[in-house]
Formats: C-alpha cells, sequence, structure tokens
C-alpha cells in the first residue's frame, strides 16, 4: 500500500466505533482515525480524540461541541470539534477522507451513509438500518458516484467473502442456488414463551454470543436483526427472497453461507468478534492482522444448526412481506421497530410486544413507491407516528 488511508468512523464511540478504532490503532502505517463522531458522548469523545487524535471530531450539538472544545484546548490538543448533521456529513464527504464506517445506529446514519457514497468513499457498511430504510436511493448513489460498498455486518460480509467466482449478472448467473444467513437466535431461543412478556431490557441485552450496542441487542433478541439483515442482503447482493435462508446457529462461529448449484456449500468461520469483518473490509483485498484469537474448533467441538421458528420470531416472516411489498414497506418496517424498541428500553414497552408494534404499523401505513429520498423520509415519520399510537402511550419527542 502506498499511502496512508485516512478514516472517519460515525458512531465512533460505539461498539463497532471501538473495535474500528482498534484495529487502525493496530495499523498506523495503513489508516489514520481521520475523523471521530459522537451523538452525545462528550467525555468519551474527548478520551478517543486524545488517543487517537484525529483531524476533527463531531458531536450531535453545539453546546457540547463547546465543553468538548474547551477541554481539547485545555489538554494542547489541536483536533477541530465540529457539530450538528451539516458537519457530520461534511465528515464523511471530506476530499481527504478514503473510507467511512457507517457505524452510526438506526436511521440516524442515512444522510452521512449516503454523503458518503455520494462522495465516492469507501463506504464500509455497519449501520444496516440505513440501506434497509432507503435501499433504492442508497444503492443509486453508490452506482453512481461508483463508491465503493463492503458490508460490515458479520453474515454479509462472510456472504461477500464466500462469493468466489463470477461476477456482475444475477446470483442464479453466478450459479448460486442460496445465501444463507446463520443467526445465533439471540438469549430467548428457548425461553417459554410466556415469560418474554416480562424479560427486562438487560436480560434482551446479554447477548449469549455477540458484545454489542444496546439497540441491535435487543434486534437480536427479537430476531429483527436478522430480519433487517434478509432485506440488507436482498440489496447487497441483487437476491431473490427465495434465495434468501436463515438457519439458527447458536454458537455464531459459522457466520454465514453461499450454497451453489453443484452443491458446494462455502462458509466463513471465525470467533465472534467483529473486528475480522471490520479488518477485512478496511484491508480489502488485502488480509490484516485484526486482534482476534485464532479459531479453536477443537475447543468448541460441536457445532449445531436448527430451522428458525417462525411462530415464536415473527419479524422473520415480515421480513419477507416487506420485501415482496417494497417500496417505502422497509423504511416503515425500520422506524416501527426503532419505535418500538426505545420504547422497550425505556421500560415503557413489554418485550413480548416489539413485534405487534412492527405488525400494527406495518398494516396502519401502506406501502409507495420511492421515487426520492423524500418518499422515505415521510414513510419514516409516518411510521413513527403510527408507531407511538399502537402502543397508546406519550412517548419522548426525540424517539
Ligand atoms: P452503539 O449503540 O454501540 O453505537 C452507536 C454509535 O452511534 C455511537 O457512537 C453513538 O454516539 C452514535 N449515535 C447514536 N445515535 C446517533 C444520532 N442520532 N446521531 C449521530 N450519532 C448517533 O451501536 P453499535 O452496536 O456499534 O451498532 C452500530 C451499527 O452497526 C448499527 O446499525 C448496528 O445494527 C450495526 N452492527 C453492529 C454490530 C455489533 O456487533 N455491534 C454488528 C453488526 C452490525
Ligand atoms: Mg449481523
Amino acid at each position: 500500500m502506498s499511502s496512508i488511508q485516512n478514516v472517519a468512523i460515525l458512531g465512533a464511540t460505539g461498539s463497532i466505533g471501538r473495535s474500528t478504532l482498534d484495529v487502525i490503532a493496530r495499523h498506523p502505517d495503513r489508516f489514520r482515525a481521520f475523523a471521530l463522531t459522537a451523538h452525545t458522548q462528550a467525555g468519551e469523545l474527548f478520551d478517543l480524540a486524545v488517543r487517537h487524535r484525529p483531524r476533527f471530531v463531531v458531536l450531535g450539538d453545539e453546546a457540547q461541541a463547546r465543553d468538548l472544545r474547551g477541554w481539547l484546548a485545555a489538554a494542547g490538543s489541536a483536533v477541530e470539534v465540529l457539530a450538528g448533521a451539516e458537519a457530520l456529513a461534511a465528515v464523511a464527504a471530506h476530499p481527504e477522507v478514503d473510507a467511512v464506517m457507517a457505524a452510526i445506529v438506526g436511521a440516524a446514519g442515512l444522510a452521512p451513509t449516503l454523503a458518503a457514497a455520494r462522495a465516492a468513499k469507501k463506504v464500509l457498511l455497519a449501520n444496516k438500518e440505513a440501506l434497509v430504510m432507503a435501499a433504492p436511493i442508497f444503492m443509486a448513489a453508490v452506482r453512481e458516484a461508483a463508491a465503493t460498498l463492503l458490508p460490515i455486518d458479520s453474515e454479509h460480509n462472510a456472504i461477500f467473502q464466500c462469493l468466489t467466482q463470477g461476477s456482475g449478472g444475477s446470483l442464479a448467473a453466478r450459479g448460486v442456488r442460496r445465501i444463507v444467513l446463520t443467526g445465533s437466535g439471540g438469549p430467548f431461543r428457548s425461553r417459554p414463551l410466556a415469560e418474554l412478556a416480562s424479560v427486562t431490557p438487560d436480560q434482551a441485552c446479554a447477548h449469549p454470543t455477540w458484545n454489542m450496542g444496546r439497540k441491535i441487542s435487543v434486534d437480536s433478541a427479537t430476531m429483527m436483526n436478522k430480519a433487517l439483515e434478509i432485506i440488507e442482503a436482498a440489496w447487497l447482493f441483487g437476491a431473490r427472497p427465495d434465495e434468501i435462508e436463515v438457519l439458527v446457529h447458536p454458537q455464531s462461529v459459522v457466520h454465514s453461507m453461499v450454497a451453489y448449484a453443484d452443491g458446494s456449500v462455502i462458509a466463513q468461520l471465525g470467533n465472534p468478534d467483529m473486528r475480522t469483518p471490520i479488518a477485512q473490509a478496511l484491508a480489502h483485498p488485502e488480509r490484516i492482522e485484526a486482534g482476534v484469537s485464532a479459531l479453536d474448533l477443537a475447543r468448541i467441538g460441536a457445532l449445531t444448526f436448527e430451522a428458525p421458528d417462525f411462530a415464536r420470531f415473527r419479524a422473520l416472516a415480515l421480513a419477507y412481506e416487506v420485501l415482496a411489498a417494497g417500496g417505502t414497506a422497509p423504511a416503515v418496517f425500520n422506524a416501527a421497530n426503532e419505535v418500538a424498541v426505545t420504547a422497550f428500553l425505556a421500560r415503557d414497552l413489554a418485550f413480548s410486544r416489539i413485534t405487534d408494534i412492527i405488525e400494527a404499523t406495518l398494516a396502519r401505513v401502506p406501502a409507495g413507491p420511492v421515487r426520492s429520498l423524500d418518499d422515505v423520509l415521510a414513510a419514516d415519520r409516518a411510521a413513527r407516528a403510527a408507531a407511538r399510537e399502537a402502543f397508546g402511550r406519550a412517548l419522548s419527542p426525540t424517539i
């Protein structure tokens, strides 16, 4: 590699953001943390700024940015502090940035991730919600700007690694029979259904194999995460719904597979550590050390697989319906989930009702065509309003 790549990390204080910084710090000869962003965690961003010395840091609002500016000045740091949504998009599209790690959680990540795509960056996509809600717009932006899009979600990164033969054209033309998305089944895979009404946010966030942010942890517990990943896979790989299969694999060692027409199944394996897909995408097409311990299959002993329980995890069936409906349906699906998960984490909603809210919202907000980003944003707003109404309680206006 001839020069150091400048990386903007959107959502640097989060689980993916920190793993990205860990990989970058192992390779100062290859990567530089050029911009780091966070929503409200000014103290955490201060620590990261002092340690990684980026050119820019970005916070959600100006009052916090002012505090951070003061602390950094007192610490003798030259890091520039920006604030707000425009600054977020500006660092994502900054001319000196080579790669953008899109690791903001939820719909809030859409605008800066889109800005990165439009600026023809190498976009490392963890923020699946941005793709799910606005896929036609986002994929068109990637195509038109000739941006590079690399999946960070472990399943999609695995599939990307397993799609070894052929390029372009449909999956069938490439000899692919099926994409098999694995999922751990989350912490409630076999818990009696009657108990799900009373599980707490901390129980839902205690994922058996992955250590992640709270929103995606709840999504894993409802398997809404896998539902979003079905839609993500459809768009990333041009897969028809009937070409995408979900397989429950509690050990989270096989990260996904591709089944070919000749009977071959290619799988990608590894310890459940997001630094593997992050390093794979950052260094692509090379391979670098990621700080991940070697996979010890003799110690693990057994890998098990089972069909998903569509009755327990209704989000999975809804994902296929949403894909079939197309248009703004995925944006509605995603927004309803964000409202329901926020309410659950605030202890305003029972865990077992999250999927009810999503289903009710899909029934209330009809899918329309996606002709522009405004169509997506209008569907997102309508879904949030309908979801809040669906459980009939006044929630925080910030949701
Ligand atoms: P997290 O909650 O740990 O971190 C989220 C980050 O986004 C934080 O830096 C936060 O400050 C920032 N953020 C939150 N709301 C924001 C807003 N409104 N505006 C600007 N910034 C905001 O989340 P995470 O677990 O790191 O997940 C990030 C994304 O990556 C999600 O889309 C998730 O689905 C995806 N992902 C995560 C994992 C994982 O292992 N954690 C795996 C696959 C995909
Ligand atoms: Mg995943």
